[in-house]
């Protein structure tokens, strides 16, 4: 028995180090990532509900790995935050929506705004605000094509230091959101504190929108509330037609999800801006 116990644990030891060894070897590899510009943005169409008209798009990260192939952030983005490395995947993403919406407008197509998701570590990074106002200069867009999409968990520490960049970024001309709404612990009095422009109703609370009073409460709570906030509201990870009713029954304005369009590379999308599809 302590024999095993023995072996047990120099299994585990070995188990811990190749472990660890995998996550150092990632990050490593993810680092030549940033270098070597192995990052690609895929575009998420956002519908107006009343119309179906394409309104806007989220931009989401993709990784093309040299061996492993297009990875999702769930396979990255939480080590890239622990390394702080999501300070400059995050600007190098920025970059490129802003550059590439901004060839978009210069060819003609109907332009929308396009959403960029900032982490945490972004949100607290001193130079933020500069680096935005920067970037919109030197590539020329117009900023309300560009939106942050912001989690509640960033704006709800609430300091008078977030309030002073949440009303910066406004300065600039940016749209404000706020992501996976009603996953934190946001109330009215509290939202009312910030300009933001929108919020984002979390995936959870419509997946099963049909069967869960509770979440369909939310929902319509969640809708009513923006809209005495003057704020717009749209729902993610909407996929069926039940979904898409009920929402529309309760006045959300805008919605994303696969019922519409997975997000798609920059090629296919610009095809749905130059036809001005309606979904
Ligand atoms: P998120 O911001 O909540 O993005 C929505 C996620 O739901 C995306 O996953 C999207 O592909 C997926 N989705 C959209 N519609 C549907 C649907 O109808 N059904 C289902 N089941 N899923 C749907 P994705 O692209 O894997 O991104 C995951 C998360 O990674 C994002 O969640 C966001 O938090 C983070 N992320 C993505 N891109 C970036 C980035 O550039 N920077 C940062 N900091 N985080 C990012
Ligand atoms: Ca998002
Ligand atoms: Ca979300
Ligand atoms: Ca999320």
């Amino acid at each position: 028995a302590k024999e095993a116990g023995c072996d047990n644990y120099q299994f585990y030891a070995t188990e811990m180090n190749s472990k660890a060894a995998k996550r150092l070897l990632f990050e490593v590899q993810l680092r030549h990532a940033v270098v070597r510009q192995e990052f690609v943005v895929y575009y998420q169409p956002k519908v107006d509900t009343a119309d179906r008209k394409l309104i806007g798009a989220e931009a989401l990260i993709r990784w093309n790995h040299p061996d492993l192939g297009l990875l999702t952030p769930a396979n990255f983005i939480a080590i890239a935050e622990d390394s702080g490395l999501i300070v400059s995947i995050g600007q190098w993403v920025t970059e490129e929506v802003c550059r590439q919406n901004q060839a978009w407008l210069q060819h003609g197509h109907a332009c929308v705004p396009i959403s960029v998701n900032l982490s945490a570590i972004q949100f607290r990074n001193k130079s933020l605000v500069d680096s935005l106002r920067i970037l919109l200069e030197e590539t020329g867009l117009p900023p309300r094509l560009l939106e942050l999409e912001l989690t509640e968990s960033v704006i709800m520490q609430g300091s008078e230091t977030v309030i002073g960049t949440l009303q910066r970024l406004k300065q600039l001309g940016i749209n404000l959101s706020i992501d996976d709404f009603g996953t934190g612990y946001s109330s009215l009095s509290y939202l009312k504190r910030f300009p933001i422009d929108t919020l984002k109703i979390d995936q959870s609370f419509v997946w099963d929108i049909a069967h869960d009073e509770s979440n369909a409460a939310i929902i319509k709570a969640i809708i009513s509330m923006a809209h005495s906030l003057k704020m717009s509201v749209i729902a993610e990870g909407v996929e069926t037609q039940e979904q898409l009713a009920f929402l529309e029954a309760h006045q959300c304005d805008a919605i994303q999800g696969y019922y519409f369009s997975q997000p798609v590379p920059a090629m296919k999308f610009e095809e749905m801006l130059k036809v001005q599809r309606t979904l």
